[in-house]
């Protein structure tokens, strides 16, 4: 089985549960980087990632705790007139630069082996246009605790959504974007990776080996020649997010929850309907020339209890 980037499911590797948007002392945050550490082990985690604004905190405080701390950054850029927009930047040793248009941070963050994500676009009036820009840009925050708690404004799946519709295929990432700890984590991922350390995890979430979750399941992906199955945790609802007017859903009837479902690929878009809506998109100036697309969908779970699961996106064959 070869392994298709964005679908965890179709690669080796252990399941592995992480937070990776937190804040400390070393910023806004109110604990030290070994007691949000601890925290986090306590609460399930295999690993988590230390994101303070502008500035990489020691993760060695946290030696000795049976969780992995990856150092990180949340990175402070300035972009036209969108406010305070940042570069979420997960496995980096260094802050090169703060301030700067976000194309110098996320090179700066990759040539550092790290993973560039927009932080909460839609909090932050990120505009899907912007993103679209964007060279090495690994994924956005889909789901951002904090940006939902202070004004709704804290879910970008539809960002996500855009840029896939022109061909950018990136990342989502659900986080807590936490600086005070609660009851209990609320927002991670699921990564699929060779083993609980900095290396495998990051190169997992490069090739977008993840899912992302608030709480729901997501068990399986898969794709024959003419079907797409999912199997899941219960659910209210499972979406499947391709081009405008293709997407699907699939809901709990008087049988109960929905757990497993089996769709014909040619009702989420076909390599025809994709050439018909780049045409579409090059009409309306959003696209410059025709590009080879290839349709993607994106799995969403909604278990109708207020709990979320999302998927990357992945190729439809
Ligand atoms: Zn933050």
């Amino acid at each position: 089985m070869s392994a298709t980037s964005g679908n965890p499911f179709s690669t080796s590797g252990n399941w592995y549960r992480g937070s990776v948007h937190n804040h400390t002392v070393a910023s806004d945050g109110k604990h030290s980087v070994s007691e949000l550490s601890k925290w986090y082990q306590n609460h399930g985690m295999d690993f988590i990632v230390i994101t303070d604004h502008n500035v990489v905190a020691d993760v060695s405080k946290a030696d000795g705790l049976d969780i992995t701390v990856i150092p990180g950054a949340e990175i402070g850029v300035c972009w036209d007139e969108a406010y305070g927009a940042e570069v979420l930047s997960l496995g980096i040793d260094t802050v090169k630069r703060k301030g700067v248009h976000p194309q110098d941070i996320i090179y700066d963050v990759l040539e550092q082996g790290g993973l560039p994500y927009i932080s909460h676009p839609h909090l932050s009036g990120v505009y899907s246009g912007l993103m679209m820009e964007l060279d090495g840009l690994v994924g956005i925050e889909t789901y951002n605790l904090a940006g939902v708690n202070m004004g709704c404004r804290g879910l970008a799946t539809l960002h996500l959504d855009d840029l896939m519709a022109v061909g950018k295929i990136v990342w989502g990432l659900a986080t807590d974007d936490r600086h005070v700890i609660g009851d209990r984590p609320r927002a991670w991922v699921e990564v699929r990776a060779e083993s609980n350390d900095r290396k495998a995890l990051l190169n997992a979430m490069r090739q977008g080996f993840y899912y992302s979750t608030t709480g729901p399941k997501i068990k399986a992906i898969s794709f024959s020649e003419t079907y797409i199955k999912v199997e899941c945790s219960e659910a209210h609802r499972v979406i499947l997010s391709t081009l405008p007017w293709l997407s699907k859903k699939v809901e709990a009837d008087a049988d109960g929850p929905v757990t497993k479902i089996s769709m014909p690929l040619e009702s989420i878009g076909s390599s025809k309907s994709v050439e018909a809506f780049t045409q579409r998109l090059i009409k309306q100036e959003m696209l410059s020339e025709p590009k080879a697309m290839r349709p993607h969908v994106r799995i969403e779970i909604d278990d109708g209890r207020g709990g979320f699961a999302w998927s990357n996106p992945i190729p439809i064959p």
